[in-house]
C-alpha cells in the first residue's frame, strides 16, 4: 500500500491520508472544522465512551445533560470574572428572519449554565458531593488552522463539574480524575506527560490546571485532555452556596474535568503505520476479522470452515466479521490492515487439512498457527500481548520524546528545523521568560510535572537568574 504517505517523511500528510481513507471522517461538509465523524470513528468514539463511563459509574458520577444554548447573560457574568471563552464563542442571534431580544451562545463549555443549576441544586452540605459528567458537542470558532479530530470547530467530549464541600475534597477529586483518565489512556496505550500548568496558562477562574499531553511523531505535543481545581471562583460568582454541619454558610469548592475526540487523533498519530491504523485490542470496534484463503475446488470446504469459526468465536465477547465477500484475499488483507483490527485469522486448505487456523496480528504482521480448539483462548492471549507491547512502546516512545537541556543555546539548537517533542529544562518562574520562549521558538512551557518535585539543575533557561522549577517546553497542536 504504497500510496501512502510515508509517516516519518510527512506526518501530517500521512495522518490527512489516514484519516480520509479509514473513513475515521470526513471533511467534504462546507462548514470549516465541523466534520461528520464516520462510523469507524464514530465506534471508536463510542468504545471509549463506554471505558470512561464504567470509570464514571464506580466513582459515582452521574451522567446528565444541559442545553446547547447558553443565555448570553451567563457568558458576560463569566467573562467580568474571568477572561473566558468570548473570542471563540458562536451566537444564536435570530429566529428565522426576527431579532432575538437576548441573544445566545452556543457552548464552548458547559460551566456556566451547569453551575447556573447547581446553585439552585445545592442547599446544604448533604447535597454533595455532586459529580456531574456530561457527554455532548462544543463549539468554538476559532480563527486559527482546522485540522480533523486535532483542532475542529465542533467536536464532541466529556466535560465532568463537581462540588464539594471542602478544599481538601476538592483536591481529593483532582486525583480520582487523575485515576479515571489516566488508566483510561493506558487503556488506549498511549504515551503521556502530566503537568501542572503554569499560573498564566491556568484555566480562567481556576487555582490550578493539570494537563495530560501527548508527544506526536512529528516532535511537536497533543493535549488530550485536562483537569482544573475550581477552588470558590465560579461558585461565588455562581453563587452555589450551602449550609454547614455548624450551621454557617460558604460556597463549594468545584472541580472540573474534560476530554474530546482529540484522543482518537492521538490513537491514530501514535500506534499507526504506512500501512493505516492500529488500533489497541479493547479499544478495536472490530476486533477479529476472518479471511478465507480460497483455491479452485476448496471453497466450499473453506467457507464452511470459516462460519464454523466465526460461529465458535461469537459465543465470546470478541468482536468479531467474516469477509466471504468475492474479492481477492490480498485486497482483503490490505484493507484490514488499514482499518486496523488487531486480529486477521486466514483460513486455507493447508489450514484445513491440520485442523487449524493462521492467526495474524496488524502491530508485527506476525503469524501463527492455532489448533481449531484453541481459537478463542489464543486470540485473548494475543490481545493481551500486544496490547502489553503497544504500552512498552509508547513508554519508550515517551521517555525518548524528552530531551534535557540547560543551556540557551542548546535550547535554541534543539528547536531548529525540528519539533523536539518536550525539552526539560530549568525556569525562573518568570513570565517574561515564558514569553520569550513563545516569541524565539514558537514553543511553550507546558508545565511542571505533576506529583512530583523535581530540583532545577540549573539557571533560568532564559534569564540565567537562579531557577525556581523544572519544566518541560514544547511545541504544540
Ligand atoms: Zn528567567
Amino acid at each position: 500500500m504504497s500510496i501512502f504517505t510515508k509517516k516519518k517523511e510527512n506526518f501530517m500528510a500521512w495522518y490527512l491520508d489516514v484519516v480520509r481513507r479509514a473513513q475515521i471522517v470526513d471533511t467534504r461538509t462546507e462548514v470549516k472544522g465541523m466534520n461528520v465523524l464516520l462510523a469507524n470513528g464514530y465506534e471508536i468514539w463510542d468504545r471509549m465512551k463506554k471505558m470512561l463511563d464504567e470509570k464514571f459509574y464506580v466513582t459515582d458520577h452521574k451522567n446528565m445533560y444541559f442545553p446547547l444554548f447558553i443565555p448570553d447573560k451567563f457568558l458576560e457574568l463569566e467573562s467580568e470574572h474571568f477572561e473566558g471563552f468570548v473570542p471563540e464563542v458562536a451566537y444564536v442571534t435570530h429566529a428565522g428572519k426576527k431579532k432575538l431580544e437576548n441573544k445566545f451562545a452556543l457552548r464552548p463549555t458547559s460551566e456556566t449554565i451547569m453551575y447556573h443549576m447547581y446553585s439552585q441544586w445545592i442547599r446544604a452540605h448533604t447535597d454533595m458531593p455532586l459529580k456531574v459528567n456530561q457527554w455532548c458537542n462544543i463549539i468554538r470558532i476559532d480563527t486559527k488552522d482546522t485540522k480533523p479530530l486535532l483542532r475542529d470547530r465542533e467536536f464532541q467530549w466529556t466535560e465532568a463539574h463537581t462540588c464539594h464541600v471542602t478544599p481538601e475534597e476538592a483536591v481529593e477529586q483532582v486525583k480520582e480524575s487523575m485515576w479515571i483518565y489516566g488508566s483510561f489512556f493506558d487503556e488506549c496505550c498511549l504515551p503521556y506527560l502530566i503537568t501542572k500548568r503554569p499560573k498564566y496558562d491556568t484555566f480562567p477562574g481556576a487555582l490550578y490546571s493539570v494537563a495530560y499531553d501527548t508527544p506526536l511523531p512529528d516532535g511537536k505535543t497533543l493535549q488530550i485532555g485536562t483537569t482544573h481545581n475550581l477552588d470558590q471562583g465560579f461558585a461565588k460568582v455562581f453563587n452555589i452556596r450551602f449550609q454547614k454541619e455548624d450551621g454557617s454558610h460558604d460556597y463549594a469548592y468545584q472541580t472540573c474535568y474534560g476530554l474530546s475526540t482529540r484522543v482518537i487523533a492521538a490513537v491514530i498519530s501514535v500506534h499507526g503505520d504506512n500501512r493505516g491504523l492500529i488500533i489497541p485490542p479493547y479499544l478495536a470496534p472490530l476486533q477479529v476479522i476472518i479471511v478465507p484463503i480460497l483455491f479452485k475446488g476448496k471453497e466450499e470446504g473453506i467457507n464452511k470452515e470459516c462460519e464454523e469459526v466465526l460461529k465458535e468465536i461469537k459465543k465470546s465477547d470478541i468482536r468479531v466479521e467474516y469477509d466471504s465477500s468475492n474479492k481477492t484475499s490480498g485486497f482483503k488483507f490490505n484493507e484490514y490492515e488499514l482499518l486496523g483490527v488487531p486480529i486477521r485469522i486466514e483460513i486455507g486448505p493447508k489450514d484445513v487439512e491440520k485442523g487449524g487456523v493462521t492467526l495474524a496480528r496488524r502491530d508485527t504482521k506476525e503469524r501463527i498457527f492455532v489448533e481449531k480448539s484453541k481459537i478463542v483462548k489464543a486470540i485473548k492471549e494475543a490481545f493481551d500481548i500486544i496490547t502489553e507491547e503497544l504500552k512498552n512502546r509508547s513508554k519508550t516512545l515517551l521517555e525518548k520524546s524528552i530531551t534535557e537541556v540547560v543551556a540557551y543555546d542548546e535550547l535554541e539548537s534543539t528547536f531548529t528545523d525540528r519539533n523536539p517533542g518536550f525539552v526539560k529544562t530549568n525556569w525562573c518562574g518568570d513570565e517574561e521568560c515564558a514569553d520569550l520562549i513563545k516569541e524565539k521558538l514558537r514553543a511553550e512551557i507546558r508545565g511542571t510535572l505533576y506529583g512530583e518535585e523535581e530540583e532545577p539543575f540549573g539557571p533560568c533557561i532564559i534569564c540565567n537568574e537562579e531557577a525556581k522549577e523544572v519544566v518541560y517546553i514544547s511545541r504544540s497542536y
